[in-house]
Formats: C-alpha cells, sequence, structure tokens
C-alpha cells in the first residue's frame, strides 16, 4: 500500500509514453531577460492533453495497477494535500517570485512541473472519485465568480466581496 497514491518517476512511464502520443508542444518556457508584459500576454497552455485525456490515461494508470481499492475520496483528498505540501516546498523561505519564476533553475522549473502535475492528477482523481464533472462545475463557478465581483465594483482591489456589497 505504500506506493497506493504515487505518481513518482517509477510509476509515470506508461502515462508519459500516453501524453507523448497526443503530441504536445513542449511547455512555455520563458527566458531570463523576457518583460513581465511578454511573459504575462503570451502564456497559454497547450491544446492537448485535455483534462479528459488526462483523466482517462490516469483512470487506466490507476485500474492496470488495482489501485482503485485504496482511492476513496477521502484518500485520494489526502494525497492531493501532500502534494500540495510538496508544491509549496519548493517556494519555502524564497520570498517573493516574480511571474514567470525567471529566477528559477531549469531543476527547480522541472520539480515545479512534477508537483503540479501531481496535483493536477489528483484533483482529477478526486474530481471522479466525488464524481464530479470537473470542467463543466469549474464552468460554472467562473459564472458564478463573474456575478459575484463585478468589474466595476472590484477593478483594482483584492477586497473580498462581502466588504464592497
Ligand atoms: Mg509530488
Amino acid at each position: 500500500m505504500q506506493e497506493m497514491v504515487s505518481t513518482s518517476d517509477n510509476h509515470a512511464v506508461n502515462v508519459a509514453q500516453e501524453v507523448d502520443e497526443c503530441q504536445p508542444p513542449p511547455p512555455k518556457r520563458p527566458l531570463n531577460g523576457d518583460s513581465r508584459e511578454d511573459i504575462d500576454r503570451d502564456f497559454k497552455f497547450s491544446d492537448r492533453p485535455t483534462l479528459e485525456e488526462l483523466h482517462a490515461m490516469h483512470t487506466r494508470f490507476v485500474k492496470d495497477r488495482d489501485w482503485d481499492q485504496f482511492h476513496s475520496p477521502r484518500n485520494v483528498l489526502l494525497a492531493l494535500v501532500g502534494e500540495v505540501g510538496e508544491l509549496a516546498e519548493l517556494f519555502q523561505w524564497r520570498g517573493e517570485c516574480p511571474v514567470g519564476l525567471t529566477d528559477w533553475s531549469a531543476k527547480e522549473r522541472t520539480a515545479l512541473e512534477e508537483e503540479l502535475s501531481d496535483c493536477l492528477i489528483y484533483l482529477l482523481r478526486l474530481a471522479d472519485r466525488c464524481r464530479v464533472d470537473l470542467p463543466a462545475a469549474a464552468l460554472q463557478k467562473l459564472a458564478k465568480n463573474e456575478a459575484k465581483y463585478p468589474i466595476d465594483k472590484v477593478f483594482g482591489s483584492s477586497k473580498k466581496y462581502t466588504e464592497y456589497q
């Protein structure tokens, strides 16, 4: 059971091969010296894999190992929290980081990509275990947030909605 929630390199080979089959472009990496405006303006995710493709690949990864039995909603949530902790550790004691993390080394960026991916994979898995259609739910939540934070009331402000109503 020690490896039931692992998404480490040892267990990611098949998934990585499946992702390769989708042939997404390599992740964009802002070069040192790029302006903040360039970094903000140009960033976009790859079109593939889609969330559902990632979900399907990971579901097969889990089924192939008979790990469904360990993936109760609670267990997957705790695994996700653990991965968020690993992600936070990368930022710990560094002070503020610029957008694009232009001062991070290639090794640090690779670690960041891996921990963010672990978080995403477990988030998708948690949504699966809870039977939540996550992209559809996120779309609804964005619409709710649009109504909750009207631009004319909150533009340039970081106040919570309860403070300006
Ligand atoms: Mg991790």
